[in-house]
């Protein structure tokens, strides 16, 4: 039977489901989610456990490529530590160089190791739009059209944030040179998006907006904004960078007596439409008024842990009814596992306790957490990619019962040793995005031509740097 798979377990939202009928239909919809039934003559049976593909909510494609390469120390002046702000340097170097044809490389190769590794669809924070002299493309969708192609050579799905980028610093500071490449006007924003919304549509990509930071985006600019994109599409998702580093806060507080959480909940009508990327160094009073409006925290565990940001109070934001999701931002990870894994083991060497984040009704702490990341991620990406439901997309991975690290256990035993029991090779056996099955499918030579021209790419950006 055609678009059709049985599991012996699967990971439906309410929990661990055993001989679960799933069916789909042509444009990848999960139309029959039947737990406890008989699989029909000729039915597939999935080869381990069947659980919802991850939407990976934050990603810069780009800086897949200088991934492992920052990890040395720098000559800094007065002998201050390397920092975020350093490691912002290096990658306004690589972000001031990189070609379309580059960027659609590594977005190439990106999205396949992103389905290889457990993510079914992404969200794509683009701030790199203009020529690298800063002058906007013949086409001024140039960049962006990468990405679109990127995501359907590879069938990955995809929700793209175009990133408006006005000013340096907090009220209105000019743009330096290294950001020559991001900028754009409010009026030359909306343009882009009404130029992009129909080819979006057509490829079943979600388009949104992503106000870079309150950095990037001066006070005056929201209204405007958020009012122009509204007449594009009232529901379109919102992405920022928010709070990231105690630098910001602290800036954000000389300019305006407000920490940036703050500022902005009380200036943009932040709601479930919205995801707070990041949200690291929030009060109480912040955690509980952020989780209130419905906006789901991006957390980007591994970037995070790069940069040296801090750690997010995750189980504060629970306690308030905080949606989240997973993010592979600068992509010094690709895999969906070790983020969840480093997620936890943050919140366990801060607190000195063990299984943080399992939930009154999954004790379980790696089904709580994918469950939790699948819903928080969906709502983020605003696609119907939010479990084993009907209704939702066919985004689905199948580990490998057969595997080392999880032969002879529990459905949920699997599920935990695939996600905490540290392993050379993916214990993924098959992924489908949008019903296709995707990881196991594409050809061989397509994947080692990706891989050849990502390697290229890396390479001329290297040289010229
Ligand atoms: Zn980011």
């Amino acid at each position: 039977m055609k678009n059709t798979l049985f599991a012996e377990n699967a990971l439906l939202p309410t929990g661990w489901a055993q001989n679960v009928l799933l069916h789909w239909n042509a444009t990848g919809h999960l139309t029959q989610v039947e737990p406890n039934t008989t699989a029909p003559e000729g039915t597939e049976e999935a080869k381990g456990p069947v659980i919802p593909g991850l939407p990976n909510l934050h990603s810069h494609a780009f800086q897949r490529a200088f991934a492992g390469l920052t990890e040395y120390r720098g000559q800094n002046p007065d002998g201050a530590q390397d920092s975020f702000w350093s490691w912002r340097t290096l990658m306004y170097r690589f972000a001031n160089r990189i070609t379309p044809d580059q960027l659609e490389a590594i977005a190439t190769w990106l999205y396949l190791e992103m389905l290889q590794a457990g993510y079914t669809s992404v969200c794509e924070f683009h701030y790199v739009h203009h020529a690298e002299d800063g002058t906007p493309y013949a086409d001024d969708a140039t960049l962006a059209q990468c990405l679109l192609r990127a995501a359907k050579k590879t069938g990955i799905g995809l929700t793209l944030l175009p990133v408006l980028y006005q000013t340096s610093g907090f009220g209105g500071t000019a743009p330096v040179e290294g950001q020559r490449r991001f900028i754009r006007s409010t009026d030359n924003m909306l343009r882009l998006l009404e130029r992009l919304k129909p080819q979006c549509d057509a490829q079943g990509a979600r388009l949104g907006l992503a106000p870079h930071s309150l950095r990037a985006v001066p006070p005056e600019t929201w209204r405007e904004v958020l009012a122009g994109l509204n007449a594009i599409d009232a529901t379109s998702p919102v992405h920022i960078h928010i709070a990231e580093q105690t630098g910001e806060v602290d800036a954000c507080l000389a300019w305006c007596g407000q920490r940036p959480v703050e500022w902005l909940l009380d200036h943009a009508p932040v709601d479930a439409r919205w995801c707070l990327v990041h949200a690291t160094h929030m009060t109480l009073q912040e955690y509980q008024r952020a989780a209130a409006s419905g906006a789901v925290a991006g957390i980007c565990p591994s970037t995070e842990a790069n940069l040296g940001d801090g750690i997010f109070d995750m189980p504060l934001w629970l306690q308030h009814g905080g949606a989240w999701g997973i993010g592979s931002d600068s992509h010094a990870t690709v895999n969906a596992a070790e983020e969840l894994l480093l997620l936890e083991y943050g919140q366990r060497l801060q607190r000195r306790s063990r299984n943080v984040l399992a939930s009154a009704t999954q004790t379980q702490v790696a089904t709580a957490m994918t469950l939790q990341a699948v819903v928080g991620g969906a709502q983020a990406s605003d696609r119907a990619v939010g479990g084993l439901a009907v209704g939702q997309q066919a985004d689905l991975v199948e580990l490998d019962a057969e595997h080392l690290a999880l032969a002879g256990l529990s459905a949920p035993d699997m599920l935990s040793a695939h996600v905490f029991a540290s392993h050379r090779t993916s214990a993924i056996r098959r992924v489908w995005a949008g019903g296709l099955e995707r990881n196991t499918t594409l050809a061989p030579e397509f994947i080692a031509q990706a891989a050849t021209e990502f390697v290229a790419a890396r390479t001329q950006l290297l040289e010229n740097a």
